[in-house]
């Protein structure tokens, strides 16, 4: 019987304990992994620190890539992307498993389907306890979309695709295509800064990062980037600071990482006629915004929110990592170098470094 290293997360601010527990053989439809690496995302951050709750025991982390160990019987032969699925292959799959027949997936939102499963967020049962990205093996549950990885990229490069790389391809799939157009990004974390590179990849003309820090803008215009905005200094996010910062532009594509309701108003406020807004950063509970609707009707205006993302955004997002992997600096993103045994000291590192992601190595 094979065993596994699980870190075991307890409730908000305590600590990790490190465990070692049997790992069962892949049922029908399943397949088993080791992970290789995974990296620590916001929502793990806000989890370990009481910011959001979820089901506990758990195991946390999402954004992992593993290799195929063993295949239980009838697990999918192929891939999303149809390439054949082997023992030893190196992989990635998606948040979420759910049924494709659902009502809701069948519209494009497998994300919500009734019986729903999600990796690192589900609470440890028995015989139901290998789903998070800190262990050493995780179960791919049935249904789960999974991706063969084709190209040489660095593990903790790749492991970043499956929560924020995937988010942004369905925030950019709302927003339509950006070709030729002025995109704001609200937000310059993570998902900002992978943002800004899938805009500028796409075709965007100009594509204007906004925070309020100015490290994580210098850093936005390493990703694409081409004009940074301090929302806390440069007069805030207005047509005029917009004027100033970029003549002559036009905003109809803006999409919010920030989740801070003032930065939503104002970001609608700023979209040029026919403009769109995708919500993406509001997932904690907040004021609601103040919206003039007239605006919103003589301007033809859209807002859409997008939480999580389906499976074509997946594809998109393994395709968008491996094709531009060489042209933007992602490694520098993740804090590499930590280990399982360290967890409690990643974890730290992530709520005080100030790092973008702390990346967890699992290899012996
Ligand atoms: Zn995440």
């Amino acid at each position: 019987m094979r065993t596994s290293r699980a870190a075991i997360f307890h409730g908000p601010n305590q600590p990790f304990t490190l465990v070692s527990v049997d790992v069962p053989e892949p049922r029908e439809g399943e397949i088993l992994v080791r992970n290789a690496y995974t990296t620590l995302c916001r929502s793990d951050l806000n989890t370990f620190c009481g910011k959001r709750t979820e089901k506990t025991p758990t195991i946390l982390g999402h954004e992992i890539v593993g290799h195929i160990e063993e295949m239980g019987p009838g697990a999918p032969e192929t891939d999303c992307r149809g390439n054949p699925l082997a023992v030893g292959d190196l992989v990635t799959w998606a948040i979420y498993a759910s049924d494709p027949a659902a009502a809701l997936s069948r519209e494009g939102i497998p994300q919500k389907a009734p019986g729903l499963f999600k990796y690192g967020h589900e609470r440890i049962e028995p015989g139901n306890h290998l789903h998070g990205g800190l262990a050493d093996y995780c179960i791919l549950r049935r249904h789960t979309p999974v991706i063969r990885i084709t190209e040489a990229v660095p593990l903790h490069v790749l492991s970043l695709i499956n929560c924020s790389v995937a988010t942004m391809s369905g925030a950019l799939r709302l927003a339509g295509p950006v070709e030729g157009r002025d995109v704001l990004v609200t937000g310059a974390g993570m998902l900002g800064v992978i943002g800004c590179a899938m805009c500028r990849s796409a075709g965007a003309r100009h594509v204007i990062a906004v925070d309020v820090n100015d490290g994580r803008l210098d850093v936005a215009g390493k990703f694409g980037a081409s004009v940074g905005l301090n929302a806390a200094r440069d007069g805030g996010l207005t047509k005029e600071s917009l004027a100033a910062a970029l003549p002559g532009g036009n905003v109809t594509v803006a999409i919010d990482l920030s989740g801070v309701p003032e930065t939503m108003e104002r970001m609608i406020d700023v979209l040029g006629i026919g403009g769109i807004a995708v919500l993406v950063g509001a997932t904690h509970p907040q004021r609601a915004l103040a919206i003039d609707a007239e605006r919103l009707v003589r301007n033809l205006h859209t807002i859409r929110g997008l939480h999580n993302y389906n499976d074509r955004d997946f594809v998109a997002a393994v395709d968008f990592m491996e094709r531009t992997h060489r042209d933007y600096p992602f490694a520098d993103l993740v804090e590499d170098g930590h280990t399982l045994e360290g967890v409690n000291e990643a974890f730290d590192r992530g709520l005080n470094s100030g790092a973008f992601r702390i990346g967890i190595r699992m290899s012996d």
